[in-house]
């Protein structure tokens, strides 16, 4: 795979594609102050990025909506140069809850549609299917889907669409091998949220795991292509065909995430970090944990 800044997109199996970095965007609402959002799209989209992860419940959608629409008015891109994802929440998902709660969406961003639109429980696919059938979404996928629920959709009598991606979290110290494979079997592309180890909030990171970013192997690695931790994590998912979805509010820290299209990992360098995997989660979502499809209690 040739990646580069200009181009790195990879296929999705209803023939779209989407770009394998995109820029996280959830942020504590009471701790991050109004409009961080909204500078943080403008200067990713400055500095390259082509994929941003969104949903309603992180509360600054209008914030990302802005941010593309004045890009666009800008001339520096156009709507269809741009992937955004969105998602639903749990709460949301009783079936006739999926289109409106789309449509709010694109209201919020005063977009048409969205690139990809993401479901969290399996009863609502039936719903979502019909959000692309409207052009509302031009991708469907699913996020926290375990193997099983994964099947239960994919074998599911009357199935329209596959869904396209499963996010999930994914990075060094979670390597999902097993998922993984069973996803890349099924042309099912992952998409790896908290790639850098999350923010690290107590309130929903299960923080007895050590911090990914001070890893000794991640720092050496580094060191040798003059790359910080940071951007070592990144490219081996990225080179494994894994999509990455970094949060960073940061100026600085932004352009650094984005430049991990000038250097590759050798085959050793890529299973050495693969040998990091400790096979626990950060996010648990312990409050969905008495839901019978909360999904953690599978081994993958
Ligand atoms: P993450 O991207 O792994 O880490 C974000 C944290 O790392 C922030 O505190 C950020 O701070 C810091 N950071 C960013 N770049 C850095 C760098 N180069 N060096 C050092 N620190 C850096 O964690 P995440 O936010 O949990 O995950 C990313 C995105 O995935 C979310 O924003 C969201 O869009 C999505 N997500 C989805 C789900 C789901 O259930 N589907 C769950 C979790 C997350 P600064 O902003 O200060 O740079």
């Amino acid at each position: 795979m040739n990646l580069t800044a200009e181009s790195h997109r990879i296929p999705l199996s209803d023939g779209n594609s989407i770009p394998l970095l995109g820029l996280g965007t959830y942020a504590d609402p009471q701790k991050t102050p109004k409009g961080s959002c909204l500078e943080a799209v403008k200067i990713a989209i400055d500095a390259g990025y082509r994929h941003i992860d969104g949903a309603f419940v992180y509360f600054n959608e209008h914030e990302v909506g802005q941010a593309i629409r004045e890009k666009i008015a800008e001339g520096k891109i156009k709507r269809e140069d741009i992937f955004y994802c969105g998602k639903l929440w749990n709460t949301c998902h009783p079936p006739e809850l999926v289109r409106p709660t789309l449509e709010k969406t694109l209201k919020i961003l005063q977009l048409d549609y969205v690139d990809l639109y993401i479901i969290e429980l399996p009863m609502a696919f039936k719903a979502l299917e019909a959000c692309k059938d409207a052009g509302l979404a031009k991708s469907i996928g699913v996020s926290n889907f375990n193997r099983r629920q994964l099947e239960m959709i994919m074998n599911k009598p009357g199935l329209k669409y596959k869904p396209v991606s499963n996010q999930v979290e994914c990075h060094p110290y979670f390597t999902q091998p097993k998922l993984l494979e069973f996803c890349r079997q099924h042309d099912i592309v992952i998409v790896g949220y908290s790639p850098l180890g999350t923010s690290r909030d107590e309130s929903w990171v299960n923080v007895s795991s050590p911090p990914l970013l001070k890893d000794p192997v991640l720092n050496a690695i580094g060191k040798k292509y003059n790359k910080t931790a940071a951007q070592i994590a990144l490219r081996f998912n990225v080179q494994r065909g894994v999509v990455v979805i970094p949060k960073s509010f940061n100026p600085q820290r932004i352009r650094e995430n984005f430049q991990i299209f000038d250097f590759s990992l050798t085959e050793k360098e890529m299973q050495e970090i693969e040998a990091l995997n400790k096979n626990v989660r950060y996010v648990e979502l312990l409050m969905w944990r008495d839901h019978p499809e909360y999904p953690f209690n599978d081994e993958y």
